[in-house]
């Protein structure tokens, strides 16, 4: 047990990508409004999609995450606000609170309303949320490129899709979802989330 977690710690410092820049806090940079996606185990596996709007962290679960690939429509479905200090939790809430499972951390980064920009119609995020079309730019370490979020269905059962913008940063072949599971911020799997909470409660 003892080398179980002694081959932990020198996994995690090895593993912490020298390329990112995140401090642990992912709202630091500059003026510009934040996007994150968490992969969250929860009763079902999935990712959750948030948005900065207004102060708030406008929020969808994608039960299969984001495509890099154009021809995909991936479901979200809306969710609660989150506040923005939430904005780069990783670990795992406990069983019996909404959404307890393990959370990691997947992609952050800054976004760009494409709605707002002059040869566009000047949309504000608020207004596109409203409209039921998003279109925004996400600028994240494994997400990158025109991502637009469009409302198909209201009231109860509100849902949205999620479709990669036909961009010089699609591609039908990536599937980093699956080929990059690594968190953003600590480089740890969501397996090894939900075993380091265990040893520190242990
Ligand atoms: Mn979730």
């Amino acid at each position: 047990m003892i080398d179980d977690i002694k081959l932990t710690d020198n996994r995690s410092k090895h593993d912490l990508p020298s390329a990112h820049e995140h401090d642990g806090s992912i709202l630091t940079d500059d003026d510009q409004p934040v996007f994150l996606i968490q992969e969250h185990e929860a009763t079902t596996h999935h990712f959750d999609l948030r948005l900065e709007v207004d102060g708030v962290l406008k929020s969808w679960a994608v039960p299969k995450g984001p495509s890099t690939d154009p021809s995909d429509k991936r479901l979200a479905i809306p969710t609660e606000d989150h506040p923005m200090d939430a904005a780069d939790f990783e670990g795992v809430i406990p069983e019996g609170e909404y959404g307890g499972g393990s959370v990691l951390l997947w992609d952050c980064g800054s976004y760009v309303n494409l709605r707002a920009e002059p040869n566009d119609d000047g949309v504000s995020m608020a207004e596109s949320y409203d409209d039921g079309k998003i279109e925004v730019w996400l600028e994240g370490d494994k997400i990158v490129g025109g991502y637009a979020l469009v409302r198909t269905d209201s009231g109860d059962d509100e849902r949205w899709l999620l479709i990669k913008m036909d961009d010089d940063e699609a591609d039908a072949r990536r599937n980093p979802t699956s080929t990059e599971p690594e968190s953003v911020i600590s480089g740890r799997k969501l397996d090894e989330v939900a075993e380091e909470a265990e040893d520190d409660e242990s």
